[in-house]
């Protein structure tokens, strides 16, 4: 029987530990992983609730763009070439705004692993959400470590079989549910919802479905934490990325170690040691399977649920929590030196305390400063020249565009009267859901007029045209100049397309070719 200031030991081993290390290809070992609880789980929860919230609820926002644009907040409409992102339109010509937000997005995982480590992969990743997710599943349907481990290795009963068809039909629903909300991205949302049930949606709506069905079921139920060891590269690149101020989570053996489970007993003989009481409640909690007192593992997600766990067994003790912890490498070499008498001995954990009993003030603490060092003000400023220049590239971008094409053959045709015509493609942009009509002048050119071919506006220097929203409206034009108003054989003059109502307007400097004398 247990005393309150003692910890039960908890039969938990990791899967891949210092002193087994298996083969990188080795069968997979089963993982059970015990309910933590603790502020990071809090923290975690409440992470995973916001961007759950997020792609799920995302395709059901509205946004009235008026009558002649989809009012899907987030739509991207492959159809029409067309993102959508609330009050943003996005045009096939305009992409390098996702690039930018691709690159801010690089850039910023760069400076969130600089500063505390993996803290994507532990929080924010899809891969760690939904396998929590799936856990959260598991662990109400079959019960916590001990009464999944005990299902496991238990016979095939009736209630086995029920509990494993409930947990993987409730999965399947979470992958479904997942594939569904991917594909209301691309289209009107209720509609294709109608559609899916009612059998008269797409054939590739089905399959995307079907994929991310099989894929989320897959990787979140079945693959677990193999998809973060085996096959993300995120693991390998971070190294590079975190340096000796980088938070992780660590174990602090400087104050831990000699580990004991009679601790007790070993002061009364003479000997000193730490404050890991070998529970293994940080192994059984931790997702990855691994144990943190190893050290730094390519497998250690950084979710913090071991911290959480070894806070509640440092609280059951009376000890100050933090035994596992975020610590930066310099904090915690300059608390290993300390424990080690400058490296001479093995870690003796009287010589980081006072003979209080209490932490010596030469330990080494992490302090907020010291995520903002030139590296991380790199990254800041880099991530914030990109996101201010896109700003300021989106508030300022034309709403209206003109292009003009010149006739490749024939460059010029001479006309009966002797006055010289040449050809031209316009293409009117309106890139707003709205109609609007838009003048089109011409500026130079001496004497010349045009005419719309196929049209019936009469020929003249300038004319109104209406442009349906969101819409490229093409024009055949043709210029005439008579013979005796051209003065070389390359004159340029303008196109300018206007919106009297919005004041917008574009302009495009065209050439006109005549022959070399003209007749
Ligand atoms: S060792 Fe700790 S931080 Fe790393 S994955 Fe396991 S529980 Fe999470
Ligand atoms: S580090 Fe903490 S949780 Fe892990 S075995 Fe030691 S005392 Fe237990």
């Amino acid at each position: 029987m247990l005393d309150k200031t003692q910890v039960e030991r908890l039969e938990a081993e990791a899967v891949n530990s210092a002193k087994i290390r298996q083969p990188l290809y080795a069968a997979r070992k089963k993982i059970f992983p015990k309910r933590a609880s603790g502020n990071f789980r809090r923290f975690k929860w409440l992470v995973m609730a916001i961007t759950l919230g997020i792609y799920y609820l995302t395709p059901w926002l509205r946004w009235d763009r008026g009558p002649f644009a989809p009012d899907q907040a987030v739509l991207l409409d492959v159809a029409n070439r067309r993102f959508y992102f609330f009050f943003i339109e996005i045009w096939p010509q305009e992409f390098f705004y996702v690039a930018g937000l691709l690159v801010m997005a690089g850039v910023g995982l760069f400076l969130i692993t600089s500063t505390v480590g993996r803290a994507w992969c532990g929080y924010a990743c899809p891969q760690t959400v939904w396998v929590d997710l799936f856990l959260v599943v598991e662990r109400a349907i079959e019960g916590d470590r001990n009464a999944r481990m005990k299902l496991d290795a238990g016979p095939w009963t009736a209630r086995k079989l029920m509990l494993r068809v409930s947990k993987h039909t409730i999965w399947l629903v979470i992958g479904a549910a997942t594939g569904g909300a991917w594909i209301f991205y691309f289209a009107d949302a209720p509609t294709l919802l109608g559609e899916l049930f009612t059998g008269t949606a797409a054939a590739v709506a089905y399959i995307t479905v079907a994929v991310l069905t099989a894929t989320t079921y897959t990787f979140g139920g079945l693959m677990r934490e193999q998809v973060c060891t085996y096959m993300c590269p995120w693991p390998r690149i971070q190294a590079a990325m975190l340096d000796e101020s980088s938070l992780t989570v660590t174990y602090n053996d400087w104050r831990g170690e000699p580990r004991s489970r009679h601790a007790k007993k070993v002061q009364a003989a003479g000997q000193s040691v730490g404050d890991c009481v070998d529970c293994n409640a940080c192994v059984a909690v931790c997702p990855m399977g691994i144990d943190i007192r190893d050290g730094q593992q390519l497998e250690c997600i950084t979710c913090a649920l071991c911290i959480d766990a070894c806070d509640g067994v440092m609280d059951k003790l009376g000890k100050e929590r933090g035994l596992i912890s975020y610590a930066t490498l310099s904090d915690y070499n300059t608390n290993m030196m300390l424990a080690t008498a400058g490296g001479s001995n093995s870690v003796n954990p009287p010589l980081v305390r006072t003979a209080d009993g209490l932490f010596s003030d030469k330990l080494a603490h992490f302090h907020l400063r010291k995520i903002f060092r030139p590296r991380t003000y790199v990254y800041m400023g880099i991530w914030s020249l990109i996101g201010l220049g896109l700003l300021y590239s989106l508030l300022t971008r034309d709403r209206l565009e003109l292009n003009v094409l010149h006739d490749r053959n024939p460059q010029f045709v001479t006309l009966s009267d002797g006055s010289i015509r040449n050809g031209y493609t316009v293409k009117l942009l309106n890139m707003i859901p709205e109609p609007r009509t838009l003048v089109v002048t011409m500026q130079g050119l001496e004497g010349a007029e045009m005419v719309v071919v196929g049209d019936d506006i009469p020929a003249g220097r300038s004319f109104a045209i209406p442009v349906e929203p969101d819409r490229l409206k093409m024009l055949k034009v043709f210029v005439r100049q008579p013979a005796d108003q051209i003065r070389a054989p390359a004159q340029t003059f303008k196109f300018r397309v206007e919106d009297r109502a919005s004041f917008e307007s574009n302009e495009y400097t065209a050439t006109f070719n005549a022959p070399e004398a003209p007749r």
